[in-house]
């Protein structure tokens, strides 16, 4: 008899629109022949997405690794800027593009997200702003980084990939800082197939992005900076309207998914889940778990290993660190002394499979992978 455990479950499956109503949409598209450059889809779908983020100002972006490196020119950072080791590599990448030098600080052991405490002591003379990345979409400390920064006059940018939808008491938690920017990439909660965008707090600074991620065209003849081309168009700009529509939905099955795991592996000793907080609106973006190995009884690779033999597909994220990559591990801020917390849970994490598709079947299969040994 043949099984289902033959069927590969992977670790996240993109929230597709419905192929009839992209495909009305992209008739709509050809009849106009408008199919990029601030057309009516990529309009439509900045407001709606303030909307549905409750945040004043958004720039469309073609990923969510533009607007990163294109905010570090809008606030004309320099010299040096904190930020986590704990990251995909976009974070860093984005400094590097601006021949900023990054200072890496160790995180909080739990969260996952930069711990407040250690910024003070990486403040130089040369550091311009922090970089701060809400990880799993978990809130950092939004106000503590900002009394940080207020007080040694630093701007602060979030990188907020993973914090689509998400809300403390009631408020975006993207309206933090000077800006905060999102990856629209198909792997993530929402998805335009690739995309992004910045979220900003006054038109000033959205006339100043929507110029620069257009080679910083101010009109017909006039360029107000080297600007880089980073708009997105009108066929994803509609795939993204769509997919608006069933976000919360996707959010909600996602919801119901973490709590099963949650309830699932409660009891298995060395295995920590990721926890809700008091007040958060979370996403449910990711699902890591973190391996004690000594009272597991096997280390996370072992486990990730076993786990792949039963084709549950789960992934290392973060691991291993922005630190330790060629280019940067050189940085006196990138010694693994200074980041002990952070190689710690990079060494402990596995994310499980998390979709809003996922079935119970599959969820079973995770769950039985994890528990028997
Ligand atoms: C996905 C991601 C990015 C990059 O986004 P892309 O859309 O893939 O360019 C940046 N930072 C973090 C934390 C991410 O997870």
């Amino acid at each position: 008899m043949s099984s289902d455990t033959d069927k590969k479950i992977t670790v996240t499956s993109p929230l597709l629109p419905d192929l009839d109503e992209f495909t009305a949409l992209l008739r709509e598209i050809w009849g106009s022949k408008w199919i990029t450059n601030n057309g009516s889809f990529h309009g439509r779908l900045e407001k709606e997405l303030c909307e549905y983020l409750k945040v004043p100002y958004i720039s469309l972006f073609t990923n969510g690794t533009l607007p990163l490196i294109t905010s570090l020119q809008a606030l004309r950072i320099t010299g040096e800027v904190i930020t986590t080791p704990y990251s995909f590599v976009a974070t860093t990448h984005s400094l590097w593009w601006n021949g900023i030098k990054p200072v890496f600080v160790d995180i909080d052991p739990v969260t996952g997200n930069i711990d407040p405490d250690r910024i003070e002591a990486a403040i130089t003379p040369r550091t311009t702003a922090i970089m701060p990345v809400h990880v799993y979409g978990q809130p950092c400390d939004t106000e503590r980084i900002q009394r940080i920064a207020d007080t040694y006059g630093l701007k602060v940018i979030y990188d907020a990939a993973h914090a689509f939808g998400v809300e403390v008491n009631g408020k975006s938690l993207l309206n933090a800082g000077d800006v905060s920017t999102l990856s629209f990439h198909a792997t993530k909660v929402y998805n335009t197939i690739e995309g992004g965008a910045l979220v900003m707090h006054d038109e000033e600074m959205k006339r100043r992005i929507d110029y620069l991620k257009n080679f910083g065209f101010k009109n017909e003849v006039e360029v107000m900076a080297p600007g880089i081309n980073s708009k997105m168009d009108e066929v994803r700009a509609a795939y993204g309207l769509l997919n608006l529509r069933q976000v919360d939905k996707a959010i909600a099955a996602r919801k119901r998914t973490a709590g099963i795991y949650r309830v699932a592996l409660q009891d298995v000793e060395g295995v920590r889940c990721i926890q809700d907080s008091p007040g958060v609106r979370h996403n449910y973006s990711y699902f890591p778990i973190f391996i004690d190995a000594e009272k597991y009884g096997m280390n996370r690779d072992e486990l990730y290993i076993k786990m792949k033999e039963s084709n549950v597909l789960g992934r290392r994220y973060f691991y291993p660190l922005i630190s330790e990559f060629t280019t940067y591990r050189g940085l006196p801020s990138a010694k693994p002394s200074n980041l002990p917390n952070a190689h710690k849970l990079a060494n402990s994490v596995i994310c499980l499979p998390m979709y809003h598709n996922l079935t119970d079947r599959d969820m079973d299969r995770v769950v039985e992978c994890i528990i028997k040994k």
